[in-house]
């Protein structure tokens, strides 16, 4: 073991190289500065080993199982179409495996200094990092902590053995027969809908009204009609109660409305949110750093803790837990501590729900939008009047645009269907730039594609559809 009681100096220390650390120490890198990252698990945090990535893959794989099967309306038939679940994650471990070393090498191309430890804090400028064999000590100009989130256990389902987080879901080796999913956000109903596709039978339970309560009833409903048709049972107002563990199998308690009701299955997985990385072995009070309401760190518009040199991004602050959102704090971070004037405008981010179909949105919904007061003018355009959609056999869904009726400015976009991922890039960028209906409608869109959807509902709202009757 070597011990290093000496500081070593550097200029920034990053603390977790996931999409808030990683990025935030290559931009900081670019920009002139010395940087050491400090990871206690693998090189791209929970989005690449145990989250966006891992799950989009196996969603995909399902995807691919689930239109094999079902391709004789289109005239496609095939025989014996199989799973075999042991290459599904090998594939999946691979795409990790490929993401992760990429990572890596963008670190080391950008002479970052990587640690493969634990980070905690001694005082305001200094901090030690340590493994099984090595302990070191840096003192820092600037610190970024990135330290992310981690599943909320519940006390009535404490992890282990037949009760899954996601973590540990995504890592099955083999289809359950049955699972409970407890939380119906969209992490379970990405994953317990993935998992209804291999052929497991699941039962969702949310405690709200509707699933993926994040999203209006319209957006969401297309997601339920998909679930039951995969026979999913969802069974909203629903609390789970607790668990009983016996030999293969767990059997959970629940009420609806006060009515106590039991199911059993293979595996209980718990998706009820998640808790940042701020308790516990970092010490942040050794650096003077305050925790704010639910374990988060109160930032500045520049990602400035309460001690100006210490910064903080990603799910540790508020705001959506999502990837992206940890990475443009972490450019913004890095570019205030080399001196640019960069601040966060959160006036939009993007969400998505990598559901079927997908659900992705943003900027306000219609009723966030008449809450603020705006005039608002909605324009919806179905996929299924939509060439491409059909010519892909996807034709559920919609595009909503949500803008105000004074001046034609968009203020919010959902869309639900296929792509919808890849379509809300639009959306985004037309709501960061201030478009209005009239630019989207004049955009000229290539023919035939799903980005159609969007023009058409453009003109809708402007009352000139082309493609729909009765405006
Ligand atoms: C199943 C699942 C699916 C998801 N899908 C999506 C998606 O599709 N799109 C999306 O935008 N988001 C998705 N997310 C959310 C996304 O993963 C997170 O928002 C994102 O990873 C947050 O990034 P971060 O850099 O803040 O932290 P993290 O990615 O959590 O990384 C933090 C890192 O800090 C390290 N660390 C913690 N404490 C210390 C310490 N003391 N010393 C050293 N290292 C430490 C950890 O080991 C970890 O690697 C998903 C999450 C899950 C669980």
């Amino acid at each position: 073991m070597v011990v290093g009681d000496a500081s070593v100096e550097i200029d920034v220390l990053v603390i977790g190289a996931g999409p808030g650390g990683y990025v935030a120490a290559i931009r900081a890198a670019q920009l002139g500065k010395s940087v050491l990252v400090v990871d206690k698990a693998e090189l791209g945090g929970v989005c690449l080993n145990r989250g966006c990535i891992p799950s989009k893959a196996l969603i995909s794989a399902a995807h691919q199982y689930e239109v094999a099967k079902h391709g004789s309306s289109i005239g496609i038939t095939a025989d014996n179409v199989a799973v075999d679940f042991a290459k599904v994650q090998e594939w999946k471990n691979g795409i990790v495996k490929k993401q992760t070393g990429g990572v890596g090498m963008l670190l080391k191309g950008n002479k970052i200094q990587v640690f493969n430890g634990e980070a905690l804090f001694i005082n305001e400028h200094e901090a030690r990092v340590f493994n099984d064999n090595e302990t070191a000590r840096y003192k820092f100009n600037y610190c970024i902590i990135a330290t992310g989130s981690r599943p909320i256990e519940l006390k009535t389902f404490p992890f282990g053995g037949r009760i899954l987080s996601s973590t540990e879901a995504l890592q099955l080796s083999e289809i359950p027969k049955s699972m409970v999913v407890i939380g119906g956000g969209y992490i379970g109903i990405e994953l317990g809908q993935t998992f209804a596709k291999f052929g497991t039978k699941v039962t969702v339970l949310e405690g709200s009204d509707h699933i993926l309560p994040g999203f209006e009833k319209d957006l969401s409903s297309l997601v339920a009609r998909n679930l039951k048709k995969l026979e999913v049972e969802v069974v909203t107002e629903a609390m789970a109660q607790g668990s009983e563990q016996s030999g293969d199998s767990v059997t959970v308690t629940y009420t609806v409305k006060g009515e106590e009701k039991k199911v059993t299955a293979d595996y209980v997985l718990v998706t009820v949110g998640r808790r940042p990385n701020t308790d516990g072995d970092l010490s942040l009070e050794l650096a003077g750093v305050e925790i704010g309401e639910r374990g988060l760190i109160k930032v500045n518009e520049k990602g400035q803790t309460n001690v100006p040199h210490i910064y903080a991004i990603g799910d540790i602050v508020p705001g959506p837990a999502l990837a992206h959102k940890a990475s443009y704090e972490a450019k913004v971070a890095a570019e205030s501590i080399a001196g640019l004037p960069s601040v966060v405008d959160y006036k939009v981010i993007p969400a998505v729900v990598f559901s079927d179909p997908e659900i992705a949105g943003v900027g306000l919904s219609e009723s966030e939008a008449k809450a603020k007061g705006i005039n608002t003018v909605v324009g919806k355009f179905p996929y299924g009047a939509n060439g491409r959609a059909q010519s892909m056999n996807a034709t559920d869904g919609f595009v909503k645009l949500i803008a105000d009726k004074d001046t034609g400015v968009l203020v919010g976009g959902f869309v639900v269907g296929a792509e919808a991922s890849n379509l809300i890039a639009e959306l985004t960028l037309g709501i960061e730039m201030g478009a209005t209906l009239e630019d989207i409608a004049l955009t000229i869109h290539a023919h035939p594609t799903l980005g159609e959807i969007t023009m058409d509902a453009a003109e809708g709202a402007l009352g000139h559809p082309i493609h729909q009757l009765g405006k």
